[in-house]
């Protein structure tokens, strides 16, 4: 767990800055209920991530990701932003932080206030047809699974109906991830919530903005390959060291 001379140099950093920017991973929302794909007890030790979410193999078998789905969409569902989403909305709305630049589909950063939100890896609440190009509300074709594995789309009956996020082997939306390196480029604070910093080329995010001479502060509750050019690393979770810092910065 960090200790009070981090956090208070942390705060400083926090404090002092005006246009920084959070890059969060799955970590933020670990707390929420959400399982991370990497770390401890993550997703890829049950599942082989290849498997489950590449185009290549989805194109093949949708089956094996929407069995997964299956499984992962009750605790996606009850998924509330818990204090760390909450605590990144508040420095925004200090004037801290300028955007969240995420790698995660499941909305818990605008739910919690969060105003200008850069999903890199899109959303997951929407379902899209390969064949046809129809959408559909998640929730609807989740709810069909249980008698129609893979799901047809209503339109043409397709079966290739795919969430709106990015697999291994996609490319990233492409004005999100110019957004977030213009922003990376231009800020005068980076701060990572959550995330391995292993996945690519999200991860290069942080890495533009300490080229550009931001200060980083890391909160990871492992170690990161970042941490030996942060400013500050914070070692805990997201949920009770975010909302700390949060509320000494809104005090200094
Ligand atoms: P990641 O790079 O997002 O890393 C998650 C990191 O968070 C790990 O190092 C883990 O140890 C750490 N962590 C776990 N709980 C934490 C907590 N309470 N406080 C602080 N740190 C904590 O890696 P991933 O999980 O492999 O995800 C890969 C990709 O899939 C990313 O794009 C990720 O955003 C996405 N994903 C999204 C969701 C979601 O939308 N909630 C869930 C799983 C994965
Ligand atoms: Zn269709």
């Amino acid at each position: 767990m960090a200790d009070g001379i981090e956090l208070r140099r942390a705060t400083a950093l926090v404090a002092a800055a005006r246009r920084g920017v959070a890059f969060t991973g799955a970590g933020v929302s670990a707390e929420s209920g959400i399982q991370t794909f990497r770390g401890q007890d993550g997703l890829w030790k049950r599942h082989d991530p290849y498997r489950t979410a590449s185009l290549q193999h989805f194109l093949r078998d949708p089956s094996v990701y929407w069995a997964v789905s299956r499984e992962r969409w009750p605790g996606f569902q009850r998924a509330r932003p818990n204090p760390a989403h909450l605590a990144l909305a508040e420095l925004e709305l200090a004037g801290h932080l300028a955007a969240v630049v995420t790698q995660n589909t499941d909305g818990l950063h605008r739910e919690a206030g969060s105003r200008r939100v850069i999903e890199l890896h899109g959303t997951g609440g929407t379902v899209r047809c390969l064949d046809c190009g129809t959408s559909e509300p998640r929730a609807d074709v989740q709810a069909r699974l249980d008698r129609e594995m893979p799901p047809r789309c209503p339109a043409c009956g397709g079966r290739r109906m795919k969430p709106t996020v990015v697999f291994f082997g996609e490319g990233l939306p492409s004005g999100a991830i110019e957004e977030a390196f213009e922003l990376a480029g231009a800020c005068d604070l980076m701060l990572v919530v959550g995330s391995t910093l292993v996945v690519y080329p999200a991860a290069d995010v942080p890495r533009v903005a300490v080229q550009h001479g931001a200060p980083l502060v890391v909160l990871n509750d492992e170690p990161t390959p970042m941490d030996g050019r942060a400013t500050v690393v914070l070692r805990g979770r997201a949920g009770e060291l975010l909302p700390s810092l949060a509320s000494s910065v809104l005090r200094a």
